[in-house]
Protein backbone atom coordinates (compact mmCIF):
# COMPACT_ATOMS: atom_id res chain seq x y z
CA UNK A 1 0.00 0.00 0.00
CA UNK A 2 1.07 3.33 -1.01
CA UNK A 3 2.58 5.96 2.06
CA UNK A 4 -0.72 8.42 0.95
CA UNK A 5 -3.04 5.18 1.23
CA UNK A 6 -2.16 4.09 4.37
CA UNK A 7 -1.95 7.77 5.86
CA UNK A 8 -5.50 7.98 4.63
CA UNK A 9 -6.69 4.88 6.21
CA UNK A 10 -5.15 6.02 9.36
CA UNK A 11 -6.96 9.60 8.96
CA UNK A 12 -10.54 7.68 8.09
CA UNK A 13 -9.79 5.00 11.28
CA UNK A 14 -9.23 7.92 13.80
CA UNK A 15 -12.02 9.89 12.87
CA UNK A 16 -14.74 6.79 12.87
CA UNK A 17 -13.47 5.78 16.18
CA UNK A 18 -12.65 9.33 17.97
CA UNK A 19 -15.45 9.95 19.37
CA UNK A 20 -15.69 6.40 21.15
CA UNK A 21 -12.56 6.62 22.65
CA UNK A 22 -13.29 10.35 24.01
CA UNK A 23 -15.87 9.10 25.55
CA UNK A 24 -14.19 6.55 27.49
CA UNK A 25 -11.30 8.52 28.30
CA UNK A 26 -14.14 11.56 30.15
CA UNK A 27 -14.86 9.26 32.81
CA UNK A 28 -11.62 9.70 34.04
CA UNK A 29 -12.55 13.12 34.97
CA UNK A 30 -14.17 12.47 37.78
CA UNK A 31 -10.68 10.81 39.17
CA UNK A 32 -9.04 14.69 39.52
CA UNK A 33 -9.74 18.39 40.40
CA UNK A 34 -10.26 21.46 38.60
CA UNK A 35 -7.25 24.02 39.70
CA UNK A 36 -8.39 26.58 42.01
CA UNK A 37 -5.40 28.22 43.69
CA UNK A 38 -5.96 30.72 40.47
CA UNK A 39 -9.88 31.68 41.59
CA UNK A 40 -10.52 32.20 37.91
CA UNK A 41 -9.91 28.68 36.73
CA UNK A 42 -12.02 27.29 39.03
CA UNK A 43 -14.98 28.09 37.34
CA UNK A 44 -14.41 25.36 34.23
CA UNK A 45 -16.77 22.78 34.46
CA UNK A 46 -14.29 19.40 35.46
CA UNK A 47 -16.45 16.89 33.42
CA UNK A 48 -15.35 18.07 30.13
CA UNK A 49 -12.83 16.47 27.87
CA UNK A 50 -12.48 17.73 23.88
CA UNK A 51 -9.84 17.09 21.78
CA UNK A 52 -8.03 18.15 17.85
CA UNK A 53 -5.86 16.35 16.31
CA UNK A 54 -4.73 18.94 12.54
CA UNK A 55 -3.15 17.36 10.00
CA UNK A 56 -0.55 19.19 7.77
CA UNK A 57 -2.86 19.85 4.85
CA UNK A 58 -4.93 21.17 7.89
CA UNK A 59 -7.75 18.77 8.50
CA UNK A 60 -9.14 18.62 11.43
CA UNK A 61 -10.41 15.67 13.55
CA UNK A 62 -12.62 16.93 16.28
CA UNK A 63 -14.07 15.61 19.48
CA UNK A 64 -15.78 16.37 22.51
CA UNK A 65 -15.67 19.64 24.07
CA UNK A 66 -13.12 20.84 21.29
CA UNK A 67 -14.73 24.34 21.18
CA UNK A 68 -14.20 24.92 25.02
CA UNK A 69 -11.53 28.24 25.69
CA UNK A 70 -9.11 27.98 28.04
CA UNK A 71 -6.46 29.68 29.43
CA UNK A 72 -2.58 28.50 28.04
CA UNK A 73 -1.20 28.76 31.40
CA UNK A 74 2.07 26.34 31.36
CA UNK A 75 1.39 25.23 27.05
CA UNK A 76 3.10 28.98 26.86
CA UNK A 77 6.37 28.75 28.35
CA UNK A 78 6.87 26.30 25.21
CA UNK A 79 6.26 29.28 22.86
CA UNK A 80 7.90 32.47 25.46
CA UNK A 81 10.99 29.55 25.39
CA UNK A 82 11.41 29.65 21.89
CA UNK A 83 10.71 33.65 21.06
CA UNK A 84 13.67 34.43 23.89
CA UNK A 85 15.87 32.13 22.21
CA UNK A 86 15.05 33.89 19.01
CA UNK A 87 15.32 36.97 20.62
CA UNK A 88 18.48 37.25 22.56
CA UNK A 89 20.64 33.42 21.54
CA UNK A 90 21.18 30.06 23.20
CA UNK A 91 23.69 31.99 25.13
CA UNK A 92 22.09 34.69 26.37
CA UNK A 93 18.94 31.66 27.48
CA UNK A 94 20.76 29.56 29.31
CA UNK A 95 23.06 31.69 31.49
CA UNK A 96 19.50 32.04 32.75
CA UNK A 97 18.21 28.99 33.06
CA UNK A 98 19.44 25.35 32.76
CA UNK A 99 18.44 22.36 31.12
CA UNK A 100 17.58 19.83 33.68
CA UNK A 101 14.53 18.48 35.65
CA UNK A 102 14.07 19.09 38.91
CA UNK A 103 11.61 16.67 40.46
CA UNK A 104 10.13 19.29 42.54
CA UNK A 105 6.45 21.01 42.22
CA UNK A 106 6.24 23.31 39.28
CA UNK A 107 6.29 26.10 41.40
CA UNK A 108 9.09 25.16 43.61
CA UNK A 109 12.00 27.69 45.12
CA UNK A 110 13.56 25.20 46.75
CA UNK A 111 16.40 24.30 44.48
CA UNK A 112 17.16 28.24 43.75
CA UNK A 113 18.51 28.67 46.98
CA UNK A 114 20.21 24.85 46.99
CA UNK A 115 21.81 24.58 44.55
CA UNK A 116 24.90 27.17 42.82
CA UNK A 117 24.42 29.06 40.72
CA UNK A 118 21.07 30.03 41.75
CA UNK A 119 19.28 29.96 38.12
CA UNK A 120 15.65 28.16 37.82
CA UNK A 121 16.72 24.37 36.50
CA UNK A 122 14.81 24.74 33.60
CA UNK A 123 12.64 26.95 31.39
CA UNK A 124 9.28 25.23 32.28
CA UNK A 125 9.33 25.75 36.03
CA UNK A 126 7.50 28.69 36.89
CA UNK A 127 10.77 30.30 37.86
CA UNK A 128 12.61 29.66 34.69
CA UNK A 129 9.66 30.94 32.59
CA UNK A 130 9.59 33.73 34.64
CA UNK A 131 13.08 34.25 33.80
CA UNK A 132 12.60 33.66 30.19
CA UNK A 133 9.70 36.13 30.55
CA UNK A 134 12.10 38.98 30.99
CA UNK A 135 14.35 38.21 27.99
CA UNK A 136 11.61 38.64 25.76
CA UNK A 137 12.38 41.31 23.36
CA UNK A 138 11.26 44.90 24.15
CA UNK A 139 11.32 48.61 26.21
CA UNK A 140 8.61 47.63 27.88
CA UNK A 141 5.92 45.00 29.80
CA UNK A 142 3.57 46.26 27.02
CA UNK A 143 6.26 46.22 24.41
CA UNK A 144 6.74 42.77 25.28
CA UNK A 145 3.70 41.71 25.57
CA UNK A 146 2.71 42.81 22.49
CA UNK A 147 5.46 40.71 20.97
CA UNK A 148 4.42 37.71 22.65
CA UNK A 149 1.00 38.45 21.11
CA UNK A 150 2.31 39.10 17.88
CA UNK A 151 4.29 35.76 17.96
CA UNK A 152 1.70 33.55 19.38
CA UNK A 153 -0.48 34.48 16.70
CA UNK A 154 1.40 33.78 13.97
CA UNK A 155 2.31 30.21 15.36
CA UNK A 156 -1.94 29.57 15.74
CA UNK A 157 -2.41 31.49 12.65
CA UNK A 158 -5.13 33.01 14.46
CA UNK A 159 -5.19 36.86 15.03
CA UNK A 160 -8.24 36.60 17.01
CA UNK A 161 -5.77 34.85 20.14
CA UNK A 162 -6.23 37.40 23.17
CA UNK A 163 -5.51 37.63 26.96
CA UNK A 164 -8.44 36.88 29.20
CA UNK A 165 -8.12 39.37 31.51
CA UNK A 166 -10.45 38.02 34.12
CA UNK A 167 -7.73 35.03 34.69
CA UNK A 168 -5.00 37.61 34.01
CA UNK A 169 -6.57 39.65 37.13
CA UNK A 170 -7.00 36.53 39.09
CA UNK A 171 -3.73 35.26 38.29
CA UNK A 172 -2.24 38.58 39.28
CA UNK A 173 -3.95 39.00 42.52
CA UNK A 174 -3.08 35.66 44.01
CA UNK A 175 0.47 35.54 42.66
CA UNK A 176 2.42 34.80 45.85
CA UNK A 177 4.08 32.35 45.02
CA UNK A 178 5.21 33.49 41.65
CA UNK A 179 5.83 36.79 43.58
CA UNK A 180 8.39 35.00 45.82
CA UNK A 181 10.06 33.69 43.34
CA UNK A 182 10.24 36.29 41.37
CA UNK A 183 11.92 38.26 44.17
CA UNK A 184 14.29 35.04 44.60
CA UNK A 185 15.40 35.76 40.96
CA UNK A 186 15.93 39.04 41.12
CA UNK A 187 18.11 38.77 44.40
CA UNK A 188 20.14 35.90 42.79
CA UNK A 189 21.06 38.48 39.81
CA UNK A 190 18.81 37.04 37.12
CA UNK A 191 16.19 39.21 36.81
CA UNK A 192 17.23 42.24 35.40
CA UNK A 193 14.20 44.35 35.05
CA UNK A 194 11.79 45.13 37.98
CA UNK A 195 9.62 41.90 39.15
CA UNK A 196 6.30 43.71 38.62
CA UNK A 197 7.52 44.23 34.91
CA UNK A 198 8.74 40.62 34.56
CA UNK A 199 5.56 39.26 36.40
CA UNK A 200 3.20 41.73 33.90
CA UNK A 201 4.48 39.89 30.84
CA UNK A 202 4.51 36.38 32.56
CA UNK A 203 0.80 36.51 33.60
CA UNK A 204 0.21 37.94 30.37
CA UNK A 205 1.18 34.78 28.01
CA UNK A 206 -0.41 32.66 31.34
CA UNK A 207 -3.57 33.84 30.21
CA UNK A 208 -3.75 33.79 26.49
CA UNK A 209 -7.16 32.08 26.34
CA UNK A 210 -7.30 29.61 23.31
CA UNK A 211 -9.52 25.90 22.32
CA UNK A 212 -8.08 22.95 21.05
CA UNK A 213 -7.75 23.97 17.52
CA UNK A 214 -5.25 26.95 18.28
CA UNK A 215 -3.16 24.15 20.14
CA UNK A 216 -3.07 21.30 17.50
CA UNK A 217 -2.24 24.48 14.92
CA UNK A 218 0.49 25.40 17.19
CA UNK A 219 1.79 22.52 17.59
CA UNK A 220 1.49 21.70 14.28
CA UNK A 221 4.16 23.81 13.44
CA UNK A 222 6.88 21.67 16.42
CA UNK A 223 5.46 18.47 14.31
CA UNK A 224 7.41 20.19 11.47
CA UNK A 225 10.07 21.09 12.89
CA UNK A 226 9.51 25.53 13.01
CA UNK A 227 8.07 25.07 9.15
CA UNK A 228 3.86 25.69 9.00
CA UNK A 229 2.86 23.17 6.41
CA UNK A 230 -0.07 24.62 5.63
CA UNK A 231 1.72 28.25 4.78
CA UNK A 232 4.66 26.26 3.73
CA UNK A 233 6.60 28.92 5.63
CA UNK A 234 9.43 28.78 8.12
CA UNK A 235 8.47 30.50 11.55
CA UNK A 236 11.07 29.19 14.16
CA UNK A 237 14.72 27.73 13.56
CA UNK A 238 15.01 24.01 13.54
CA UNK A 239 16.92 24.16 16.46
CA UNK A 240 14.54 26.10 18.63
CA UNK A 241 12.26 23.46 17.76
CA UNK A 242 14.70 21.10 18.90
CA UNK A 243 15.71 22.66 22.74
CA UNK A 244 11.84 23.20 22.85
CA UNK A 245 10.77 19.48 22.40
CA UNK A 246 13.41 18.36 24.25
CA UNK A 247 12.28 20.35 27.40
CA UNK A 248 8.39 18.95 26.47
CA UNK A 249 10.11 15.63 26.55
CA UNK A 250 12.20 15.96 29.79
CA UNK A 251 9.93 18.11 31.86
CA UNK A 252 6.25 18.83 29.79
CA UNK A 253 3.81 17.19 32.42
CA UNK A 254 5.41 18.35 35.41
CA UNK A 255 6.41 15.38 37.34
CA UNK A 256 5.07 12.67 35.75
CA UNK A 257 7.20 13.63 32.81
CA UNK A 258 9.08 10.04 32.47
CA UNK A 259 5.53 8.43 33.18
CA UNK A 260 4.17 10.13 30.88
CA UNK A 261 7.36 9.44 28.36
CA UNK A 262 6.62 5.74 28.69
CA UNK A 263 3.29 5.12 28.09
CA UNK A 264 2.63 7.79 25.85
CA UNK A 265 5.92 8.84 24.34
CA UNK A 266 5.45 11.98 22.59
CA UNK A 267 6.49 15.29 23.12
CA UNK A 268 3.86 17.32 25.07
CA UNK A 269 2.97 20.05 27.29
CA UNK A 270 0.23 20.80 29.71
CA UNK A 271 -1.21 23.11 31.88
CA UNK A 272 -2.67 23.79 34.89
CA UNK A 273 -6.25 24.86 32.88
CA UNK A 274 -6.06 21.10 31.92
CA UNK A 275 -4.74 21.50 28.45
CA UNK A 276 -2.04 19.45 26.93
CA UNK A 277 -0.61 20.57 23.59
CA UNK A 278 0.93 17.64 21.79
CA UNK A 279 2.34 16.22 18.71
CA UNK A 280 3.13 13.31 16.18
CA UNK A 281 6.04 14.30 14.79
CA UNK A 282 6.07 15.20 11.27
CA UNK A 283 2.40 14.79 11.01
CA UNK A 284 0.33 16.03 13.54
CA UNK A 285 -0.65 18.56 15.68
CA UNK A 286 -2.60 17.42 18.80
CA UNK A 287 -4.94 19.90 21.83
CA UNK A 288 -6.36 18.28 24.21
CA UNK A 289 -8.55 19.98 27.25
CA UNK A 290 -9.89 18.25 30.15
CA UNK A 291 -9.66 21.22 33.43
CA UNK A 292 -9.84 17.95 36.00
CA UNK A 293 -6.40 17.63 37.05
CA UNK A 294 -4.31 14.24 38.84
CA UNK A 295 -1.85 15.05 41.89
CA UNK A 296 1.18 15.66 39.23
CA UNK A 297 -1.20 18.70 37.48
CA UNK A 298 -2.35 16.84 34.11
CA UNK A 299 -5.39 16.39 33.01
CA UNK A 300 -6.45 13.26 34.39
CA UNK A 301 -8.72 12.63 30.97
CA UNK A 302 -6.64 14.29 28.33
CA UNK A 303 -3.49 11.81 29.45
CA UNK A 304 -5.92 9.14 29.68
CA UNK A 305 -6.85 9.62 25.92
CA UNK A 306 -3.37 10.58 24.81
CA UNK A 307 -2.44 7.28 26.01
CA UNK A 308 -5.22 5.33 24.23
CA UNK A 309 -4.51 7.07 20.70
CA UNK A 310 -0.37 6.43 21.36
CA UNK A 311 -1.68 2.64 22.14
CA UNK A 312 -3.81 2.02 18.97
CA UNK A 313 -1.52 4.14 16.02
CA UNK A 314 1.78 3.21 17.64
CA UNK A 315 3.03 6.60 18.09
CA UNK A 316 5.30 6.30 20.55
CA UNK A 317 8.67 7.84 19.41
CA UNK A 318 10.70 4.82 22.06
N1 LIG B 1 0.07 30.68 35.55
C1 LIG B 1 0.29 29.47 36.28
C2 LIG B 1 1.15 29.75 37.48
O1 LIG B 1 2.00 30.55 37.38
C3 LIG B 1 0.94 28.47 35.35
C4 LIG B 1 1.14 27.16 36.04
C5 LIG B 1 0.98 25.95 35.15
O2 LIG B 1 0.15 25.91 34.24
O3 LIG B 1 1.73 25.01 35.42
O4 LIG B 1 0.99 29.22 38.53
Amino acid sequence: MSDDKQQENTWNYLNENLTQWVMESKSHSMEGNVASYIPELANAPKDILGICIMDSQGQTALSGDHDFRFTLQSISKVFTLILALMDRGEEVVFSKVGMEPTGDDFNSMLKLELVEPGIPFNPLINAGAIAISSLIAGNSPAEQTDRMLHFFRDIADNSTLDINLDVHQSESDTAHRNRSLAYFLKDNGVLDQQVDDVLEVYFSHCSVEATCTDLARMALVLAHNGVDPIRKKQIIPRRFVQIAKTFMFTCGMYNASGEFAMNVGLPAKSGVSGGILSMVPGRYGIGVVGPALNRKGNSTAGVHLLGTLSQKFDWSLF
